[in-house]
């Protein structure tokens, strides 16, 4: 860690912040330019995340050398993880293809959705037994009665599967029917959600904060692995932006600023990220040749009366074709598709 003091600062400041990072148990060294006096910190940085160093009188910044999510960080771990998921991976050249509806609605509507994208080769099966819902007068998913369909539904494919956990009380019963816990954006910053599922052994799917910064997410996946479940899949699926245009802002960007940040595999969610099966080709596409780790897609068989997000739900066939090229690119960049 670096202290810069401010300009002009007096020899007071300058003896009271060595002072102050001695007391501290850690070395100072003093380097004085011609503007700027800074103080190198040597020591474990990490100690000193909770100490208020720039409110000392006299420090102008204090810049940490390290960052704060030392689990998830590539320094910590320099090759990239793979996570398995029932035999489906993420990471290391392996793209996972998650496909499914948005709300798990019946046994008819999941069991067809899953035998079309199956075919056209998704591996991980999706769909919400507990929805998030902006309104509390929206379909909020069939809770447990969904969860079996989805487990049942999933092992008559061959698909294990992912559904979204809401509330820490809800873990040990999503954990029942699920292969993998799917933290929504709504949720990314709930702690206590995030320790509960840190504590299971069982595969996490993090998706982004609508307002979340990179930082902010790779801090929400460090809650997990600090709890011990190293098993995090980060979820790029668009970020609030102004233009009502799209549904939120792909931010495509985060996909190989991850990979250099994180050995943690990192999917993109175009479905939420643009609302709209006009883009979502595209977006899927950009997201590969970025470098993405899998593929989160939202498929229904019959969009015009789905329980949630029907508008931006591609049918069965525009998710096979779309399978396809994704194939064929995966191809051309020698990565394997689930
Ligand atoms: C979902 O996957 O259906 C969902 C609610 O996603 P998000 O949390 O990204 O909005
Ligand atoms: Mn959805």
């Amino acid at each position: 860690m670096i202290i810069v003091l401010v300009a002009g600062a007096t020899e007071d400041q300058i003896q009271h912040v060595i002072g102050r990072v001695e007391s501290l148990g850690f070395q100072a060294h003093l380097s004085r330019g011609s503007h700027r006096t800074i103080v190198g910190v040597i020591g474990d940085e990490e100690k000193l995340q909770s100490e208020p160093l720039s409110a000392i009188q006299g420090v102008a910044e204090v810049v940490p050398i390290l960052p704060p999510f030392k689990l998830a960080s590539s320094e910590a771990h320099p090759e990239p993880s793979v996570i398995d998921v029932g035999g489906v991976k993420f990471g290391g050249g392996h793209i996972g293809m998650i496909a499914g509806p948005c709300a798990i609605e019946s046994e008819e509507q999941l069991d067809a959705i899953a035998t079309s994208v199956k075919k056209s080769g998704a591996g991980l099966l999706r769909g919400g037994a507990f929805k998030p819902r902006t309104s509390p007068y929206s379909f909020q998913g069939l809770g447990e009665s969904g969860l079996k369909l989805l487990r049942d539904v999933g092992k008559k494919h061959g698909m294990p599967v992912v559904t979204e956990v809401m509330d820490p009380r809800q873990v040990p019963l999503v954990a029942e029917y699920a292969d993998m816990f799917q933290i929504g954006a709504r949720n990314m910053q709930n702690f206590n959600l995030l320790t509960e599922v840190g504590q299971a052994n069982k595969p996490v799917l993090l998706k982004r904060g609508m307002s979340a910064t990179v930082k902010d997410l790779l801090m929400s996946a460090e809650y997990i692995l600090s709890r011990g479940n190293a098993q995090v899949v980060l979820c790029e699926r668009g970020i609030k932006g102004f233009d009502p245009a799209t549904r939120n802002v792909f931010d495509i960007a985060v996909v190989p600023l991850v990979r250099q940040l994180s050995h943690l595999p990192v999917v993109v969610d175009p479905s939420h990220a643009t609302g709209k099966p006009g883009l979502i080709p595209a977006c899927a596409m950009a997201g590969v040749a970025a470098g993405a780790d899998g593929v989160h897609i939202e498929v229904h068989n019959q969009p015009e009366m789905a329980f949630s997000d029907g508008d931006q739900a591609l049918l069965p066939e525009q998710y096979e074709s779309l399978a396809e090229q994704l194939r064929a690119m995966a191809d051309v960049l020698g990565r394997m598709l689930n």
